[in-house]
């Protein structure tokens, strides 16, 4: 009997540790730089971007646990998203999503749907870029451009860091990265810089070591937070609550820096509290987005 009560105890705390606990540290002392980011912006020249546009590349769905520890098994729609920052000087991109073959292999659900329109509409915004940057290096993020029809018109608008730039051979078909991004220089994202008037980028790693945020302010004064995967759905947010273990186990090839992330996820949601009127928008919550969409606080599709 206490064999059996120890298996069971053994079990419960396996249960708990990988699929159930979401906890973030409570005085998580982590700050993303937005004054920083802020002061970066007040000081740049050139007006202000008009608008922030959305491309949904594909959609899936997936339980909502696999975004949010715990018994939840409700669906959370996802889907893979580039943003266009228009500007004066040229637009900036982004996110790259990924090709369909990348969507092929990794999609979750049946339903799951993949836009060559949306593709081919972001290849076209990316290309006319004054530049495209992307959140972090993982497949769904960096694929579209490493798999894009033409590398050698899209390698001259892409700002990405050498972490970025080195996880692109292992998407490329058969390994073998296009000449065009084999003598791409890396641009130095080590420290918070401002992108283009309006847009300022700052390293987040932890997700991946490449992982980044980007502050857009738009001239009408709105601002948003661009935070890639530091969480999938907006309810980890609200509930300061993050990924189950498991994932990434499943998931990432490289393990994440958990700690780190969970840190993050603390510092978002008292963010989300403190300022209610900063836009934050994941990667992947589709939900969340149409949203935004709806509101008019997202441009649907590139313009
Ligand atoms: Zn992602």
């Amino acid at each position: 009997m206490r064999v059996l009560i120890a298996i069971l105890v053994f079990i419960g705390a396996g249960v708990y540790w990988f699929i159930l606990d979401g906890s973030t540290p409570k005085n998580a002392d982590y700050e993303f730089p937005l004054a920083q980011m802020r002061g970066l912006i007040d000081a740049g020249d050139g007006p202000l971007p008009t608008a922030l546009n959305v491309e949904i590349i594909s959609t899936d769905e997936a339980p909502l646990l696999a975004a949010h520890a715990g018994l939840h098994f409700e669906p959370f729609h996802l889907a893979t998203t580039s943003f266009q920052v228009k500007g004066d000087n040229g637009d900036i991109i982004i996110g790259g999503a990924l090709d369909v073959g990348l969507f092929d292999i990794n999609k979750q659900n049946k339903a799951a749907a993949f836009s060559n329109d949306a593709f081919n509409r972001m290849i076209a915004g990316m290309t006319a870029s004054h530049k495209t940057l992307v959140t972090h290096e993982h497949i769904d993020h960096i694929g579209g451009i490493v798999r894009a029809p033409d590398p050698a018109a899209l390698a001259p608008h892409l700002m990405l860091s050498a972490s970025q730039i080195g996880a692109m051979a292992s998407l490329a078909v058969n390994g073998e990265l296009a000449a065009a991004y084999k003598t791409l220089q890396p641009a130095d994202l080590s420290s918070p810089r401002l992108v283009a008037p309006g847009v300022a980028v700052a390293p987040t790693p932890g997700h991946t070591p490449g992982s980044q945020v980007l502050l857009v302010r738009l001239n009408s004064g709105q601002e948003y937070l661009l935070i890639g995967d530091l969480v999938w759905a907006m309810k980890n947010v609200e509930k300061a609550w993050g990924r189950p273990r498991l994932l990434q186990y499943i998931f990432f090839d490289d393990r994440e820096d958990r700690a780190e992330v969970q840190r993050q996820v603390r510092a978002l949601h008292d963010l989300s509290v403190a300022e209610p009127s900063l836009i934050l928008l994941p990667s992947h919550d589709k939900d969340w987005i149409d949203g935004l969409v709806a509101a008019d606080k997202l441009g649907e599709n590139f313009q």
